[in-house]
């Protein structure tokens, strides 16, 4: 069975009137009722899904790769979204670095007046729990559904820590990045696997950016050439390459991917918002196949 990737949101901090903020959908297919995994929730994520048909509801469970605020902008929305839309309890499960717990504690705090509203006027929503909360470091995770996840230190420092993620079923297998430079906790993530999701920054392009704190990101984010070096390294079917900084000029795509595969010779994909990626098992000969959902903003 083969393991679906979609990039809900292939943007950044930057608001892009096309690219919504971060956030890829790691599926076992694309009904409502296969398991569906979320990682990091950007800007517009629940516009993105409902172009699937698919709800906060619909959600296994959501992996935070870290907790820089253009990763988790739109939590808040997933969270109560989900608690006001399921007709039975459904709490959220929630995966993230060592400090999610407390950032979620934190959001709800937020959320208490309209959760004070909500319950004072559905009375079918007292006493529910909005969400479970993980703080994980490396290894295997609980999570619902039948996928295998499990996660390792990433690096992004000075934003510390962070995780990457790799999903496996029936042989399929994807690795979820985030923002990283190259790092051996990521290498071994990605032994062997069918494909990577990758954060990419034009390391060329934000070198001559006038500002200094713009040019700052450059330590901390992989270029389009370092993720192909990653995926190269650890025998990666297909890279994935999304979170353009900065948004890419229409017809600039190819320039992404030729830097990409001076390091890497396999598939390389790059879409825009909901671009789908079809990840057979790696045992396989089926090649990797891919669409692009519409959508109509
Ligand atoms: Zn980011
Ligand atoms: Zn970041």
């Amino acid at each position: 069975m083969s393991l679906l990737v979609t990039v809900l949101g292939t943007g950044s901090p930057i608001p892009a009137p096309d690219r919504a903020g971060p956030a890829t959908l790691i599926s076992t297919g694309p009904a409502r009722t296969d398991d569906h995994y979320l990682v990091d929730a950007g800007r517009g994520v629940l516009m993105r899904l409902a172009a699937l048909g698919i709800g906060a509801g619909d959600l296994s469970a959501v992996l935070l790769t870290h907790l820089h605020s253009d990763h988790i902008t739109d939590l808040n929305d997933v969270i109560t979204t989900r608690w006001v839309m399921s007709l039975a309890p459904a709490p959220l499960r929630i995966i993230g670095p060592a400090g999610t717990r407390a950032v979620v504690d934190r959001l709800l705090e937020a959320l208490g007046p309209d959760i004070s509203y909500r319950t004072a006027h559905h009375r079918d929503l007292a006493g529910d729990h909005l969400v479970e909360v993980t703080d994980a470091t490396h290894g295997p995770l609980g999570v619902p559904g039948r996928v295998a996840v499990r996660c390792a230190a990433t690096d992004h420092r000075p934003v510390e820590p962070s995780l990457g993620y790799r999903f496996e079923s029936l042989g399929a297998s994807v690795v979820t990045a985030g923002d990283t430079v190259p790092c051996p906790g990521l290498d071994a993530l990605c032994a062997g696997a069918g494909a990577l999701v990758h954060s990419v920054i034009r390391k060329d392009v934000i070198a001559g950016a006038p500002v200094q704190r713009l040019r700052d990101i450059l330590d901390y984010h992989s270029s389009p050439d370092q993720a192909g070096a990653t995926a190269a390294r650890a025998g990666v079917g297909t890279l994935v390459l999304t979170h353009f900084v900065p948004p890419p000029a229409p017809g600039t795509e190819d320039e992404w991917r030729a830097i990409a595969s001076r390091t890497f010779a396999g598939r390389i994909e790059m879409g825009p918002d909901l671009h789908r990626v079809d990840v057979p098992p790696t045992t396989t000969t089926t090649t990797t196949t891919t669409t692009t959902i519409p959508r109509s903003d």
